[in-house]
């Protein structure tokens, strides 16, 4: 293999340690960061994504509480107990796991969670701030990204970023999140026209699709940085939207698909928390 692996297992064990180390730190003065998960239904990804931010939670000392709803919970009753959460002052970060069962209108949901406590920065309030450039909540797995290009030393600013995929909870922020940090950024999407062509001028391509093995080696410019988001189930395997053994041999750094971008979303939303919690106690 010719790329550098961008770590996603050794980055999130960093950020993990300094978010423990931040939650000793406020909980010496009294103050215990708390996560509320809200998970409706039986779908049973969701149950283990639900099941590993508990066990995040507890790594790191941050207070967390699960709600399990039935799939034929309503909106009303969901969204009281979204507004019950909103005024806790034990709760600091909100969850709603989604996809949320198909009666449900997630935008309705999302949006009722207080911004300040919308630690997934699905929220419409944290998506405007994001794109005017303020300080907000983002979401996950495209501060992901961009926390392991950093971590790696890897310059974003006045290079070409592709991003594949223009979805509100990653391609869009992952382009927005790019831009502020100076780089140049196309987006590219299902209706783009010649993809190779546009792919093969990028330093830094991002790819969240959701098509295994899409992304291959002849689509690579010399030296790129590839970033897979994607998580596709192929048989008994989990691979990336990028074919990583032939685009390894092209590329300057590539992330694994298990171990690359999955669990630095994850250790992203305990940052969120902290963040979250910060601004809600001591400002
Ligand atoms: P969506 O299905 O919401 O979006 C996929 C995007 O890919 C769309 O914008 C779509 O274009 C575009 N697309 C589809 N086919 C093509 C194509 N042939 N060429 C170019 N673009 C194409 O998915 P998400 O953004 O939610 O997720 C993307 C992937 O990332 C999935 O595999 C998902 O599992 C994974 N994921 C991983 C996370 C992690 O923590 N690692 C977190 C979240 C998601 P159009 O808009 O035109 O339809």
């Amino acid at each position: 293999m010719k790329a550098v692996l961008i770590d996603g297992k050794k980055i999130a064990a960093e950020i993990k340690a300094e978010i423990k180390a931040e939650v000793e730190k406020l909980r010496a003065k009294g103050i215990i960061p708390g996560l509320a998960t809200i998970l409706v239904g039986d779908d049973p990804a969701s149950h283990i994504y639900v099941r590993n931010k508990v066990k995040d939670c507890e790594e790191t000392g941050i207070f967390s509480e699960k709600i399990v709803l039935p799939g034929n919970t309503s909106a009303g009753e969901l969204l009281d107990i979204v507004e019950s959460l909103n005024k806790r002052n034990d709760i600091h970060g909100i969850l709603v796991q989604l996809p949320l069962p198909r009666h449900l209108d997630e935008f309705e949901i999302i949006s009722a969670i207080a911004p300040e406590k919308d630690v997934d920065g699905f929220h419409p309030v944290n998506q405007g701030l994001m794109l005017i450039g303020r300080d907000a909540i983002y979401p996950c797995t495209p501060a992901g990204v961009v926390e392991m290009l950093k971590r790696y030393g890897i310059r974003m600013e006045g290079r070409h970023a592709v991003v594949i995929g223009r979805s509100n909870i990653v391609g869009k922020p992952a382009a927005v999140l790019l831009l502020k940090e100076n780089a140049t950024v196309t987006i590219c999407h299902s209706k783009t026209e010649n993809l190779s062509e546009i792919t093969k001028t990028a330093d830094i391509l991002v790819v969240a699709v959701g098509r295994a093995r899409m992304v291959t080696a002849d689509m690579v410019k010399e030296g790129a940085v590839v970033v897979d988001v994607g998580i596709n189930r192929v048989g008994d395997k989990i691979v990336g939207d990028v074919d990583f053994e032939a685009v390894a041999q092209v590329a300057g750094y590539i992330t694994p698909v298990p171990g690359g971008v999955g669990l630095v979303t994850r250790a992203m939303l305990l940052k969120n928390t902290i963040k979250a919690c910060k601004r809600q106690t001591v400002g």
